[in-house]
Order: C-alpha cells, then structure tokens, then sequence
C-alpha cells in the first residue's frame, strides 16, 4: 500500500489546492473598472440595474442588494417584524449567521434538527419545535441542495409563520422547476468568494411581497425615505428633504460590486454545468468507497451546487475525522468542515444551548469534510481529490 504523504510519502500533487475560490475574469476586471470610472461609486444606476436583474434572473417581483449576505439576513428578519420574545427556527449544520440574525433583533434562534441523509432541515423536525412564539423559519439551502420547499411552506402556512430561505449556497438552483429567489417569503444570499458567484463582499434579498420590498429597502439605508407616500410631515420643504421612518443600517452595496455581480451572474449556468460535472465525477467516484458516505439529493433540486462533502462511515474506518483532514492536507488538499454545530460556540453555550440539542447533525458534523469544488478546478486537479481519497480511505479501511 502506498505510503501516506502523513507519514513521509509522495503527495498526490505538489501544489496545494483550497476546497473553494472564486473565478474572476478579464471582463469581471473591465466591469469594475468601468463602473470605477462613472460617476457614481455608490447608491448608482448600477445597483438598480443588478436588483433588476436579480429579479429577473431569481423570478422574484422584488431584489435588494445589500453589504452582504449576513446583512441580508439581518434585513429579511427585520422586515419579518421579528422583535424581543420571538423565536425563529433554522438549523445547526450552517454558517453561524443564519442563526445570529434572530439574536440581532432580540429574538431567540432554536434550532431543528437535520435530515441524515441530506442533510437539510428535517420539515418534521420544524413542526417539533413550534411554540407560539414562532414567528418565522430561516431555512438554509445546504451545499446548495433547495430545502423541501413544498413542506416548509405548508407549515409556515398552517402556523402563519415567515419563511425565510438561506440561499447563500444555493443561487442558481431550481426546486420544482423554479429558480430559488421566487419561492419563500424572502430568500438572502450571499456573494462572498467562496460562494457561486461574488461581488468580493455582497448580497442580496428577493421577495414577492411589496410590503417586506418596502421594509427592505429601509432595513439596508438608514430607516430613511424620498418617498413622498412614506413620509409622515409632509407637504415637505424641498427636494433635499428626507425622512427616516424607521431605524435602518447602512447596508448598502458599491456600484463597483454590483458590476461585479451583473458581470458574473451572466456566467452562472456555466459555473453551474462545470460544478455539476465535477459533482457527477466525484460521485461516481466515491459511490463504492467503504467508509464514504456521499450526500443524497432529493429530486426536486436541480442543484447548482457549492459544496462537495463526503461524509466518513467511522465504523468503517481506522481513523479519526481529524486524522482524515491531516492526511488530506498532507497530500495538498486542503479540505475543510462545514459546519461546526451553531449551538456549540461559546456564545450560544453561555445563553443556555447544550450539546445533544440536535442528535442527527452532531452526528453528521462528526465525518463531513468538504472537498474542492469550483468551476475553474482542471481534470488533472479532480482527479487528484479522488486519489487522495481513495488513497486515505483505503489505508484506514477495516
Ligand atoms: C456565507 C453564508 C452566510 C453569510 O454570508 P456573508 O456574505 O459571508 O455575510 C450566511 N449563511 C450561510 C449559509 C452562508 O454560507
């Protein structure tokens, strides 16, 4: 057996490559530097112009962009109405942001636990931890994979509660033949490099709804209005008068990024048909590996996917998770964990959240490792991951 890179072998490659990155090119360049060049640098004709297309690419009446896809966040529960004394359900297998924005406007975030198999919120689950003080679900759309939209609509209806979807993972997926953007209450996503698609810092809201638009809108500038049917004191005293009506942040999005974001939104099917093809590759590859455990897809997502985990069977290896990580890093991949429990943090410890909360995604979190996945990963890079795989995992079978 072939001596692990760990242990003083030969790495499968000799430069190290990261689990993500972002895929910027020459006309994402120019983009910006045109942008530059105009007269606005900010609160510019190019955010509207990225909203509008937002909206027409999401299917959405409505887009905002925003700072970034944790401002988002911060301005769809803020438009939910979400206050002191509210609870707001999301899961623990996510970026610690999707939770936080209930802790922003006072709220308690309470967490479901996760479908084994695909790891999304278990709808079920959901229905478990409703109380009357539910006021909404934030839903992230794991990897990409859409949630069970069909399910957690029919229990936002029953219970009247807000659906907020995470889309941070998931731009450019479809459920049920719709784009994700058009489907919940409000859905945010994120631009970050990591992600799909990026405008260096950024995100945005979609919406249906002209009433959470309005709210948005405030949320992301100040709480401050031009809009003669919003103001209170009106007949006013002039085109510079403004009123704030509510309190807002600044939230906003550069001209410069929104160019960005136009720019590379015009290039998702293609980042999507390249990470579907290294997704395929890979499943094909580790579909018979003892001691690899591949995600499940439910057959309503035409997944744009942003993550490729493997999960390890530890029963069937000889090695612990962190053994695994180490090995891959030694052979030059650099993997890394998506995500540690939200409730375990020290944070959420000292307001009252114990281990064991949600069985199912502890126990998932244990074996998960994202491998690399971005579009500009060559053949040669993809089948290097699948040899240090399969390298790994064939030295620690049982
Ligand atoms: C990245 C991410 C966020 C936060 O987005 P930022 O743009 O980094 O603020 C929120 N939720 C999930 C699931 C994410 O992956």
């Amino acid at each position: 057996m072939e001596e692990l890179a760990l242990f003083g072998g030969k790495p499968v490659r000799d430069n190290k490559i990261y689990y993500g990155r972002q895929w910027i090119d020459e006309d994402d360049i120019q983009a910006v530097a045109n942008a530059l060049q105009g007269p606005f640098i900010t609160c510019g004709p190019k955010v509207e112009e990225a909203e509008r297309k937002l909206a027409e690419y999401t299917g959405a009446k409505y887009a905002v962009v925003c700072s970034n896809g944790t401002a988002a966040l911060h301005c769809a529960c803020i438009a939910a109405g979400i206050g002191p004394g509210d609870e707001v359900i999301t899961t623990p297998l996510t970026f610690a942001a999707s939770a936080n924005c209930a802790f922003y406007c006072g709220a308690k975030p309470v967490f479901a636990d996760i479908d084994p198999e695909t790891w999304n919120i278990d709808p079920g689950s959901i229905r478990d931890h409703i109380t009357s003080r539910t006021k909404a679900v934030v839903a992230v759309d794991f990897t990409g994979q859409a949630v069970k939209n069909r399910e957690i609509r029919e229990i936002c209806n029953e219970f009247n509660l807000i659906f907020i979807e995470d889309a941070a993972h998931a731009i450019g997926t479809r459920y049920d033949g719709k784009q994700v953007g058009s489907l919940a209450d409000m859905t945010c996503f994120s631009f970050h490099p990591v992600k799909t698609i990026t405008s260096g810092e950024g995100g945005a809201i979609t919406t249906n709804n002209e009433d959470f638009y309005k709210k948005l809108v405030l949320a992301h500038t100040h709480g401050i209005t031009h809009d003669d049917d919003l103001m209170e004191d009106a007949p006013h005293e002039g085109v510079w008068y403004y009123e704030q009506i509510s309190l807002g942040f600044n939230y906003r999005m550069t001209d410069f990024q929104a160019s960005l974001l136009m720019s590379q939104l015009g290039k998702i099917e293609l980042f999507k048909q390249r990470r579907a093809a290294i997704v395929n590759k890979y499943n094909l590859a580790f579909k018979d590996v003892p001691g690899i455990i591949i995600q499940k897809e439910i057959p309503e997502s035409d997944t744009c996917r942003h993550l490729y985990i493997i999960r390890l069977d530890l029963c069937k290896l000889k090695c612990t998770r962190r053994q695994f990580f180490d090995a891959m890093s030694a052979e030059n991949v650099q993997c890394q964990i998506h995500y540690v429990p939200v409730y375990w943090f020290p944070y959420y410890r000292h307001r009252g959240y114990e281990k064991g909360l949600c069985p199912v995604a502890e126990d998932v979190y244990k074996g998960i490792m994202s491998i690399p996945l971005y579009p500009t990963l060559t053949d040669a890079d993809t089948d290097d991951v699948i040899l240090a795989v399969k390298k790994i995992a064939g030295y620690y079978a049982l």
